[in-house]
This record gives structure tokens, sequence and C-alpha cells, in this order.
């Protein structure tokens, strides 16, 4: 029985590390996938500013620069609105993340983080100042990785602006090129005495992955139900297959082990379980006793009633014997008209008070036309030196002391 627990325990076991693997292999697939759609939004962020930068530096200033040299507008006019990249990018940014929050949608941190800006909004944090060292100190090109702030996932980013241009130095070398509107707004300290291919901003840009997450994990838990319920239902399959398995490979080994006249164990059954007990015993110093009996002129009765006739007193025999069995006690046919009873943790004593009443039980039964059908019987009790050998000796020399001492008796083998 024990070992039919482990197998399925064991079955078990392998479905519950499948699903938890598939559990695992999904949620990282779930996370993977929420980076992958904020990737997109990352890129679509990236292409617009680097668009919007172009679209400043090669369209917008020109235009500027050349109504000034037209004298059609003054040499000293400066607008961040149309001739600040950062001021025009920040703006946009801010009137986006109104309208998605309007929308309802999560809002995108977008920051041009510089040493030395202008507007101390776009001062650089500590962390984005050390990366702003290392986009100009190493071959560093682009900075990503996923982030958690106060228990939410984001996906941060950073990449260095374009290095300065020679467009960018009219308004950020020395101030003293710079336009006078602009020293009145920013003062003639902030934003200056930069220097051509030096990177002094950095794009940095932290997206929330939670929205994604969230849509993604509503597939993951439906996905893990299947999951489950799939599982679950090949697993009762396979256990109920199993099990059919185990019943039929019962029912056969009951087969090989019972007698098929009397439905009694037979002598296979009978050695395999003596040995075992012997070696229980042997473990536990718990005593065994064997009780043996033989029809007592059986010859006789197959001869005046018939062969079927005797196979029938052969039944009812086995079928009193098992009726008045205790629970624990064993009992088989050995021979062609020989039993056996094997009592587990049971001394001569109460042995022999077994085999006398089956004596007594099977004198008295009455079988139609046959009377006078008895037994003799032998009974032993196990003791340590016993090996099967001697312990079956044992039994029939009782036996026969039975025989010998006029039949319908029980003798005990007292050594
Ligand atoms: P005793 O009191 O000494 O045991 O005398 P007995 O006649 O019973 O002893 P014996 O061993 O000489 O005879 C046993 C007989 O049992 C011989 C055999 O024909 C018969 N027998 C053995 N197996 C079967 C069986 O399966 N069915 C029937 N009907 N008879 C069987
Ligand atoms: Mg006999
Ligand atoms: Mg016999």
């Amino acid at each position: 029985m024990g070992k039919f627990i482990n197998k399925y325990f064991l079955l078990f076991v392998v479905f519950a590390f499948l699903f938890v693997v598939i559990e695992f292999v999904l949620k990282q697939q779930v996370e993977e996938y929420a980076i992958y759609e904020n990737n997109a939004k990352l890129e679509n962020i990236l292409t617009n500013q680097k668009a919007l930068h172009s679209y400043v530096e090669n369209m917008q200033k020109p235009v500027i620069y050349k109504l000034k040299k037209e004298n059609k507008l003054y040499d000293e006019f400066f607008d961040p609105n149309i001739l600040s990249f950062t001021y025009i990018a920040r703006n946009i940014h801010a009137l986006e993340n109104k309208i998605l929050e309007e929308n309802n949608s999560s809002t995108k941190y977008y920051k041009l983080a510089s040493n030395n800006p202008r507007n101390p909004f776009n001062t650089a944090n500590d962390f984005e100042k050390d990366l702003i060292k290392k986009f100009n100190n190493s071959t560093l090109k682009e900075y990503k990785e996923v982030i958690e702030e106060n228990g939410e996932k984001f996906l941060y980013f950073a990449k260095p602006v374009g290095a300065n241009q020679e467009s960018c130095m009219k308004c950020h070398s020395d101030p003293k090129n710079a336009p006078q509107e602009l020293l009145n707004i920013y003062g003639n300290e902030k934003g200056f005495y930069e220097k051509v291919g030096e990177i002094r901003a950095i794009i940095s840009i932290k997206i929330p992955l939670d929205k994604e997450l969230k849509n993604a994990f509503k597939y993951y838990n439906t996905v893990s139900i299947i999951i489950f319920l799939s599982l679950l239902i090949i697993y009762i399959v396979i256990s109920y297959l199993m099990r059919k398995n185990d019943k039929k490979q019962q029912r056969l080994e009951e087969l090989v082990n019972i007698d098929q006249l009397t439905h009694c164990y037979n002598r296979r059954a009978f050695i395999s379980d003596i040995q075992y007990e012997i070696e229980l015993s042997k473990r536990t110093k718990n005593n065994f006793s064997l009780i043996t009996f033989d029809i007592d002129f059986f010859k006789y009765i197959n001869d005046t009633y018939g062969h079927q006739r005797g196979d029938e007193v052969l039944m009812k025999i086995s079928k009193i014997v098992d009726r008045m069995n205790r629970n624990y006690d064993k009992f088989y046919r050995v021979g062609g008209e020989e039993f056996m009873i094997l009592c587990p943790s049971t001394n001569l004593e109460n042995a022999i008070q077994i085999a006398e009443r089956v004596r007594r039980s099977i004198e008295i039964y009455k079988l139609d036309d046959i009377t006078n059908v008895t037994v003799s019987i032998g009974v032993c009790e196990y003791n340590e030196n016993d090996d099967y050998e001697s312990l079956y000796k044992k039994v029939d020399n009782a036996l026969y002391l039975a025989k010998n001492n006029g039949r319908n008796r029980v003798e005990a083998c007292l050594k």
C-alpha cells in the first residue's frame, strides 16, 4: 500500500513542480512583455525628441537668424518659446502629460537634465549628474534599467542630448555673444561657457510599467487558471488510469495467491507470508503461532461419496474456518486436504484454544449425508531459533501426533 501512496504522491509532486515552473516562466514573460511594450513607447519619445531637436536647430533658428540678419528682427531678440529646444521640449512634454492625465493614462517622467541649466527645473539630480559624467568620459551610449520606486516598477532610460554644436554656441559660450533678451531672462551665469563637442545634458525618461504589467497580469491570471485546470485534469486522468491498472495488478496478484477451489490463500502465499512473519518476529521479538490441520480419512469420503462431494467438503470446511477466523489470522490450503492458519502475535496456549474451536466447529457441522467429518490438528509456536524448515517440521510433527493419538484431536509441539 505504501508503495502506491508514494507513486501517487510522486506524480502529484511532478505536476506541482511542472505548474510552478510554467508559472515562473510565464511571469517572466509577462514582465518582458511589459518592458517590450514600453521600449516601443521609449523609441517613440526618442524619435520625437530627435525630430524636435532637428526642427528647432535646422528650421526655426535659421529663420530667426535670417530675420535678424535682414534687420527685420532686432538683434537682441530672444524668446525661449521658439529658440530653446530644452524649453520647447519640456513644455510640449508638460502639455502631453496634461492630456494623458485628462485621459486617465499614466504620465511620463521626462527631463532634459543638465549640470548647468538655465532653468532650475532641469537641474540634474545626483544619479543624473553621475550619468552625464559617464557619458562624457566613457563610450557609454545609453543607459536602461527597470527600477522600483514606492513599490511601482518603471523603465528608466537615459541618453545624452546631441553634443554641443556650433549652432548652440551663440547662446551657450560667452554671454557677450548671447542676445540681450536671453540675458534679461536667464542672467549671464547659467548655461554659458559650454564647449563644442561636450555633452551638456541628458534625456532622462521614466515610464511606469504598471499599466502594461496590470494588463499582462490579467492574461497571466486567465492563462494560469487554464494551465492549472489542464494539469489537474491530466493529473486526474493519469492517476485514474494508474489506479485502474493497480487494481488489475492487485487482482492478478490475488489470483496467483488464492486457491481456486476453496478461495482461501494457497501454498505460494503461505510460503511468502511465513517468511515475512519470521523476519518480523526476529525484529519485534513478538512470537506467532502456526496451526495445521488435515481431514481425517478423507480418502474414504472420496471413495464413498465421490471426488466431487470430496471437493464440496473441502469448500465447506474452508468456509467454516474462514468465518470463525480472527481478522488478523490468515488461512491457507497448503496441500490437497491440508490447511494452515497463521496466527500473528499469538502464543501457543491461545493457538491451542483456537485450534480446539476449529476442531469442534468442524466436528459438529452437518454435511448432509456425509457424517463424521473430522480434522486432526497440530499446533506450534515460533521461537527465535526457528526457520521455515524447522517450523514446518514442528507443526507437522504435532499433526502426526494427533493422527497417531486417535485423530479428531489437537496436539501441540512443546519444543
Ligand atoms: P488421514 O486421516 O491419515 O489423513 O487419512 P486420509 O485418507 O485423509 O489421508 P490420505 O493422505 O491417504 O488421503 C488424502 C486424500 O485426499 C487423497 C486424495 O485423493 C484426496 N485429495 C487430495 N486433494 C483433493 C482434492 O482437491 N479434492 C478431492 N476431492 N480429494 C482430494
Ligand atoms: Mg487426511
Ligand atoms: Mg493428507
